[in-house]
């Protein structure tokens, strides 16, 4: 393709080395972040470019191709690793393993590359394309998954072709290893739809499916843990519901850290009285919300095979 003689040519942005934790980087990323900066500043840790990503994709046991130049490139350091963000790329239908390298590379009129860290071929092949910020999210919903804190990954796929298994066996592959590597539960795991409301990818895959394969692969592939095979068989608890789980929810937040002393207030016997009530009600709701919040899962305030997992966690 055109774009493939321009391969060794520099990116704009800036390079890594010299990156060390100094003021001048600290300068820089508030002049760059702004609002954002300040939101995170408590959880901010930044990191140099991530030039471990090719060998965390050779972890995987699939093909590897290290893209010239990728260990420099990027818009910035990577500040920091909070989530992983799944993506298509929308790219031709037919032809080719990644032929949309040279846009996630380059980008494409309105957007400079790289516009994610990661491109993933349809024979499972991973580019690794980036160790810097890529702009592959933005706005989102997610704090854990906007450009500063998320790794990107685009898989080529034209948004409604289906996808081969080994590509898929990949994606899952990748994402676990990334997790383990900066320390995510699958949890952290998303579809660029599930944190970015205008975004329709990657199609047609089920993110649960996809995370609970992931959290197996995190695991070692010894199997299900004993969390994951308990969640089979807990139900739904959303506003309204009264039953016995709903006290297993409550105690499950006390222990998590999420039940300020205000939320037991207007109970007679204080905390005891809050923690054996089976009534789902809007309090509790609210507090099921600020969990899915500080834990990078859709804050819809009901308990359901994404939230259990990360309830339960030991
Ligand atoms: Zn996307």
């Amino acid at each position: 393709m055109k774009a493939e003689a321009t391969e060794v040519l520099p990116r704009q942005g800036v390079r890594a080395p010299g990156f060390d934790r100094s003021p001048q980087w600290r300068d820089y990323f508030s002049s760059i972040e702004g609002r954002e900066t300040s939101r995170n500043a408590n959880r901010r840790c930044p990191m140099p470019y991530l030039t471990q990503l090719a060998d965390v994709a050779r972890r995987t046991g699939h093909p590897v191709t290290e893209s010239a130049g990728w260990k420099t490139r990027g818009h910035g350091p990577q500040p920091e690793v909070q989530g992983i963000v799944c993506h298509h790329t929308a790219g031709p239908p037919g032809g080719g393993d990644y032929p949309s390298l040279a846009v996630v590379r380059d980008g494409r009129p309105g957007l400079d590359g790289p516009l994610s860290h990661f491109g993933l071929g349809r024979s499972g092949r991973i580019h690794v394309i980036a160790a810097g910020r890529c702009w592959h999210n933005a706005p989102s919903t997610s704090p854990l998954h906007d450009n500063s804190s998320s790794i990107g990954i685009e898989a080529e796929n034209s948004g409604s072709q289906p996808w081969p298994e080994v590509q898929l066996d990949a994606y899952r592959s990748l994402c676990a290893e990334l997790c383990v590597e900066f320390g995510l539960p699958a949890s952290r795991v998303k579809a660029h739809r599930e944190v970015n409301t205008a975004k329709p990818d990657p199609h047609s895959i089920d993110m649960n499916d996809f995370r609970a394969a992931v959290a197996v692969l995190i695991t070692g592939g010894a199997g299900p843990s004993w969390t994951e095979e308990i969640v089979k068989d807990l139900p739904l608890i959303r506003l309204g519901d009264d039953s016995y789980d709903v006290k297993t929810v409550r105690g499950c937040l006390f222990a998590r850290g999420h039940v300020p002393p205000t939320a037991y207030a207007g109970t007679t016997a204080g905390l005891e009285e809050w923690l054996k009530s089976t009534s789902c009600d809007s309090g509790l709701v609210e507090l099921v919300r600020g969990f899915q919040r500080a834990e990078g899962i859709d804050d819809d305030g009901i308990v359901g095979p994404g939230t259990w997992p990360s309830l339960l966690r030991v």
